[in-house]
């Protein structure tokens, strides 16, 4: 047991599955030829106009309810400048100053003990092309660019890998669940970074360092766990964690530096001039909450109340919506009754 205290907060980008990408028409695909589903807006070439697709919003907004945030009256987009060669038109329309998601909060729950993790804030962007390095020349594919990102940002409540990893484990289930992301977290449709420090009890936040490529949820334990004992061996030597960008290295199991943090980074955000801001009316606030399902974790606890499942099962029946409709299903045809349920195990 150690004698610090871990703080991990975790941002977790998910690709919504919208049919067309967040700005223009182009379809929104894994998999397809490199450079097919591009046009002059995803590409950023001069004097094209973006214009928001709804779906998306109203993705990201069924999420943020999911989440127990509020969306504010009016959200709006802001231009994050940056320079990469994955994203050609040097910024990326994102969401700074109102998100359409804020201070929400999600449960996660394992053998009995529930923990309430406070969501900061969900916000839509576009995501970026994707590079591929091969041999000594770097590819472009830009099929990714423009397509629909909710990034949701948790404030740092977590205290472990394992709490991290479960955290989400919960959150793909809510996503898959809502049908917003497909969660598949190889193809890059669900992706997590995290932060972590550490500290003495009672002496607040220590200084956090940032994990990168965190492309499995089992990573996310790992990482964490890795870096938390990394910490605590500087601290006990005497010397001060750096603050720093560190990246999972999946084949030697450690984290590793990626680059030193100069002071917040200086986007110069400003509000996007070729989008109107969003203010969600009440036709539109009605469509998302009639998007709204029996979310994945009160199911589960439906199940062990109503049907005395124990929480393993009843969590493995309730991992797909698909199986616990399924299940629920049969029960509902008379076939089996709760009582047969009982009975048999
Ligand atoms: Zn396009």
């Amino acid at each position: 047991m150690s004698k610090y205290q871990t703080f991990i907060g975790l941002e977790v980008h998910i690709h919504l599955l919208t049919k067309s990408k967040v700005f223009c028409a182009c379809k929104s695909a894994f998999g397809d030829a490199p450079n097919t589903n591009v046009c002059p807006i995803c590409m950023g070439l001069p004097g094209v106009l973006p214009a928001l697709n709804i779906e998306a919003m109203r993705m990201g907004c069924l999420t943020a309810r999911a989440l127990n945030c509020t969306i504010p009256e009016t959200t709006w987009f802001e231009r994050k400048q940056y320079f990469y060669p994955d994203m050609t038109k040097n910024y990326q329309i994102s969401q700074f100053a109102s998100p359409l998601g804020q201070n929400g909060w999600m449960e996660i729950e394992s053998k009995g003990v529930v923990k309430k993790v406070r969501i900061h804030e969900c916000h839509l962007e576009e995501d970026a092309g994707k590079m591929i390095h091969t041999g000594n020349v770097s590819l472009l594919d830009y099929n990714r660019a423009g397509v629909a990102l909710l990034e949701i940002v948790t404030e740092p409540d977590m205290a472990s890998g394992e709490e991290a990893e479960l955290f989400i484990q919960q959150l793909r289930r809510t996503v898959r669940y809502l049908g917003v992301c497909d969660g598949n977290m190889e193809e890059g449709s669900l992706r997590a970074d995290a932060n972590i420090s550490i500290n003495l009890p009672g002496k607040g936040l220590g200084r956090k360092v940032e994990i990168k490529n965190l492309n499995s949820s089992r990573f996310v334990r790992l990482g964490l766990n890795y870096e938390a004992k990394r910490q605590a061996e500087v601290l006990d030597a005497g010397k001060q964690v750096i603050q720093e960008t560190r990246l999972w290295n999946e084949n030697r199991d450690q984290t590793e530096i990626m680059r030193t943090k100069e002071n917040a980074h200086d986007y110069r955000y400003f509000p996007e001039p070729d989008l109107p801001p969003f203010k969600p009316d009440a036709e539109f606030l009605a469509s998302v909450d009639a998007m709204l399902v029996e979310l994945p974790l009160e199911r589960q606890r439906r199940f062990m109340r109503d049907y005395a499942l124990p929480e393993d099962a009843a969590a493995a029946l309730c991992e797909e919506k698909a199986l616990a409709d399924y299940f629920e299903l049969v029960v509902d045809s008379g076939q089996w009754t709760v009582d047969s349920i009982r009975s048999s195990r």
